[in-house]
Order: C-alpha cells, then sequence, then structure tokens
C-alpha cells in the first residue's frame, strides 16, 4: 500500500454520462474506507485550474447514488490543454495537499490527466464515463448501459406511431465516431437496419433494406443511424430514400440529449461501485496514468495511452445477431 497517499481528489470531466455520481460516491466511500481524506473539484479541469473544491466524507455523497448527471458538474477547458494551465492545477493540487487525482471523464479527459501527470508527477487514475463507450480496456463504461435504455424506449414509442400510420422512421442516436449506442439500440429495439461508422454501408444497400422491407410486408419500419454515420445524416438520407421510393412516408427522429440524462440503470451503478473501488485501490497499489476497466467481470488497468489510441472494436457476434434478427 501507497502510504504517501493520504488525500485524493476526485473531477468528473468532458461529457457527462449517467452514473458519474455513483462513481463519485464509490470513490469517496472507498477513500473514507481506507481513511483518506478526499475532495472533489467542481467543472472538471477548471475548476482544478480555480481551486474550486469541496471536502467529501462517506455521509457527504448519501443520495447521490440514483441522481443523473454529475453534481460536480462538468466542463470542457480550453486552458488545460495549455502547458501553463497544467502548471496552475498542480500547483492547486499542492498547495491542497491533494496527493493523487482521479478522472472521471473519456478519451480527451484521459488524454489531459496523462499530461497532468507526466509534467508534474501527480498519481492518476482515470474511470471511464461516457455514454459512447467508446474506449478500449473496458467492455462497457459508466453511462452506456443506461443511454441504451433510454433509447430503446425512445423507439419503442416511435415504433408505435409508425405502426399506426406505415411510416419509415429514420433515428438519429448518440455515440460520436462510435456506433454502439447504435448497435445494442438496434437488437434492442427490433431496428429493421443501423447505419454505423465502423461498418461500410452504401446508400443502396439503405434502399434494399426498404425493399426487403415491403418484401416481408413489415408495417413499422425503424433504421437506427448512428450520429457518426458516414453516408450521411437522417434528414440527407431521407431526402435520398424520397427520391428512390416517392410513396414511402420517411420521418427523422433525432433523440439528442435525451440520452445523457436519466437516473442510472443497475448496471451503471454496479459498474461504477466496481470502478470506483478500483480506482482508489489502483492508486494505493502504486498505479498511475492508467484507466481501470472491467472485462469479462475482471477489474483491470490499462494505460491511458492504450484505453485512448487502440480504438474498440464493435462485437462481430453481436452485427451478425443484428443483421439474422432483423429479416
Ligand atoms: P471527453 O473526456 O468526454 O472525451 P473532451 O475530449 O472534451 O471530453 O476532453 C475533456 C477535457 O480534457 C478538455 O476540455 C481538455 O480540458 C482536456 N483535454 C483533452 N485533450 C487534452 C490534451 N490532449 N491535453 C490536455 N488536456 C486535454
Amino acid at each position: 500500500m501507497n502510504t504517501s497517499i493520504q488525500h485524493i481528489a476526485v473531477i468528473t470531466s468532458g461529457g457527462d454520462a449517467p452514473g458519474m455520481n455513483a462513481a463519485i460516491r464509490a470513490v469517496a466511500r472507498t477513500a473514507s474506507y481506507h481513511g483518506l481524506k478526499v475532495s472533489g473539484y467542481y467543472r472538471g479541469y477548471d475548476g482544478l485550474m480555480e481551486g474550486d473544491s469541496i471536502g467529501m466524507s462517506a455521509r457527504s455523497v448519501k443520495n447521490t447514488l440514483a441522481m443523473g448527471g454529475t453534481w460536480l458538474k462538468s466542463a470542457r477547458s480550453e486552458a488545460f490543454r495549455t502547458v501553463q494551465g497544467r502548471v496552475t492545477a498542480a500547483k492547486t493540487l499542492q498547495s491542497d495537499g491533494v496527493d493523487a487525482l482521479v478522472v472521471i471523464g473519456g478519451d480527451g479527459s484521459f488524454r489531459g490527466a496523462q499530461a497532468l501527470s507526466e509534467e508534474h508527477g501527480v498519481p492518476v487514475i482515470g474511470i471511464p464515463g461516457t455514454i459512447d463507450n467508446d474506449l478500449y480496456g473496458t467492455d462497457h463504461s459508466i453511462g452506456f448501459d443506461t443511454a441504451v435504455n433510454t433509447v430503446m424506449h425512445a423507439v419503442d414509442k416511435i415504433r408505435d406511431t409508425a405502426n399506426s400510420h406505415n411510416r419509415f422512421f429514420l433515428v438519429e442516436v448518440m455515440g460520436r465516431d462510435s456506433g454502439f449506442i447504435a448497435l445494442s439500440a438496434a437488437i434492442a429495439t427490433g431496428g429493421m437496419d443501423a447505419i454505423l461508422p465502423e461498418v461500410e454501408y452504401s446508400i443502396d444497400e439503405l434502399f434494399e433494406t426498404v425493399r426487403q422491407g415491403a418484401k416481408h410486408k413489415k408495417t413499422s419500419n425503424i433504421v437506427i443511424v448512428a450520429e457518426g454515420s458516414t453516408i450521411g445524416n437522417p434528414a440527407e438520407l431521407a431526402q435520398a430514400l424520397v427520391a428512390e421510393f416517392p410513396e414511402l412516408d420517411v420521418k427523422v427522429s433525432t433523440l439528442g440529449h435525451m440520452q445523457r440524462g436519466g437516473s442510472p440503470s443497475h448496471l451503471d451503478r454496479i459498474l461504477a461501485g466496481r470502478l470506483g473501488v478500483g480506482a482508489v485501490d489502483g492508486l494505493l497499489d502504486g498505479k498511475s496514468q492508467v484507466m481501470v476497466g472491467l472485462q469479462q467481470g475482471q477489474l483491470n488497468y490499462v494505460p491511458f495511452e492504450k484505453a485512448c489510441s487502440q480504438g474498440k472494436d464493435l462485437n462481430l457476434d453481436l452485427l451478425r445477431v443484428a443483421d439474422i434478427l432483423s429479416i
């Protein structure tokens, strides 16, 4: 056990995700469990540079487990991208007597944490918190499961109206450059197709999907479009569809930021709990510049470099399942 660590700080940074509060709580309680002091800094790296913090205890994080968003607030900080910004943040940590930092966020936040640690020797561990699920080294990131549930409930409702009017819906879901939400949502909602950034797809294939749907007398046609679609956004795809099939009643639905909100699912709460405990345990074990993740049920620590750059492949088996079930 690294006894030089007596005071741990935690921030939430970058895009918010449901379950971040559960992760803050887990970090605070694990620190208390080990008899350590724990502080939270507001608004990610901005708060770190400004010294805007709050002391936490096991009790002070009560009633936060089920809350969506992040009560510590999150931010994107341009200043922290600069060497001077990180000097300021390191000075805050030093003057506040903080020995180590836990960063809950996505790849950008981890790149920032890596730079801070390399330049100022601060031990840092990352907890993957992003609905996009695009980090290598963990099967799921915190927030992904809740976001897929949100999409699933929304698409179920869209199907009711699609069915009633024989409409064709293109539903855009979040995920930046990755199609994890789209693929999972397509399977969970019985979507007839999913347009994913990782999979080569053409407008002709979309036309063929429509023809197949008509052939099989489908009455509600829903195609899930990942926001990173490389063949056009849903509005452009709708235009192309109507040009090819003038009789088709095509509607576009962009689910938007609702996908980031809501009370975390049980899977996200448990994941946040395990990763929060793993982050503090890891720091006490001398680990740094790593992300704590869960792969096939096992806790593991992946270097930031790998987590951010390796790229995570879509599960091929899920792709096949989506294909088979959409006939
Ligand atoms: P996410 O963590 O969700 O991927 P961002 O990419 O916006 O979100 O990153 C969050 C913050 O992390 C940025 O606003 C910036 O302050 C910091 N950051 C991102 N990339 C770097 C980098 N290469 N060097 C230093 N700080 C970075």
